[in-house]
C-alpha cells in the first residue's frame, strides 16, 4: 500500500488564492518560498506529516512542529514543472538532508499533454509506471527498498534509481558501518534482499558492507 492514499485536499478559499498564485505572469518556483503564502505551506507540511510521520525517501524521523527537519517535498521538482507546484499528489514530506540530496533530480518518464479548447495542458501523470522514482502516492515503498538502520537495499530498478538520487546509503559511504551487530532476522533480511535484487552492483556492494560488518562484530 503507498503511504498516501488521501492527497492533501484544499478549502475553497486556498484553492482560490493557489490558482491566483499560479496565474501570476512572472510566476518562479523559488516563489514558492513567499510569506504570503506561508500558511499554505504550513497547511500542506501539517496534513501530510500527520499521515506519513517520517522521510518518505529516508523513512527516517522528521521534525514533529518544526519546518527545519520536514519539508514538503516536489516529487516533480518545481523548477522542471511549475504548475505542479500544488499539485497534490506531487507533494510529500522529507528530511531536510534528502531534501537538499534529491534537489532538482529527474523523476519523471512521461508527462501527458492535452489540449483543450485550443490551449496545451500539462496532466500530471496518473500511475506508477509513469515515474522512474518510488512515489508515495502510487507505490508500495517495501516493494522497492528495503532498509536496515542505515542500509538501503533496492528490490527494483526504482529503488535503485530511489536510492541512488536520494543517497539513501550516505552514512555507511560517509560513517562506515554502524559498530552494532545486526539481529538474525535483520541480516535474514538483508540476505534476502541481496539475493533478490536485480541490481548486481548493488548486491556486491552490499555483500562487501556485510563482510566488513562479520568482522567488526567479530
Ligand atoms: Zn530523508
Amino acid at each position: 500500500m503507498p503511504d498516501i492514499n488521501q492527497p492533501v485536499v484544499y478549502t475553497p478559499a486556498i484553492k482560490k488564492r493557489i490558482l491566483g498564485f499560479l496565474s501570476k505572469s512572472d510566476l518562479k518556483s523559488s516563489d514558492w518560498s513567499d510569506d504570503d503564502i506561508k500558511d499554505i505551506r504550513k497547511f500542506i507540511r501539517d496534513y501530510y506529516r500527520n499521515i506519513t510521520r517520517k522521510c518518505f525517501y529516508c523513512r527516517k524521523e522528521i521534525s514533529l512542529r518544526s519546518v527545519d527537519n520536514c519539508h514538503v517535498e516536489h516529487i516533480i521538482p518545481k523548477s522542471e514543472q511549475i504548475q505542479f507546484m500544488f499539485e497534490p499528489r506531487n507533494l510529500c514530506v522529507v528530511c531536510s538532508d534528502c531534501n537538499i540530496i534529491k534537489s532538482k533530480k529527474e523523476v519523471s518518464g512521461q508527462i501527458e499533454t492535452v489540449t483543450k479548447n485550443g490551449k496545451l495542458y500539462t496532466m500530471y501523470p496518473r500511475s506508477s509506471n509513469a515515474f522512474i522514482v518510488v512515489h508515495p502516492h502510487f507505490d508500495n515503498y517495501d516493494d522497492h527498498i528495503h532498509h536496515c538502520g542505515d542500509i538501503y537495499i533496492s528490490k527494483s530498478k526504482k529503488g535503485s534509481y530511489t536510492i541512488h538520487i536520494c543517497e539513501l546509503n550516505r552514512k555507511v559511504h560517509e560513517y562506515g558501518m554502524d559498530s552494532n551487530p545486526l539481529t538474525q532476522s535483520e541480516l535474514f533480511d538483508i540476505f534476502h534482499d541481496i539475493m533478490n535484487s536485480d541490481d548486481v552492483v548493488q548486491q556486491s556492494k552490499y555483500m562487501n558492507k556485510l563482510r566488513e560488518h562479520f568482522i567488526k562484530a567479530g
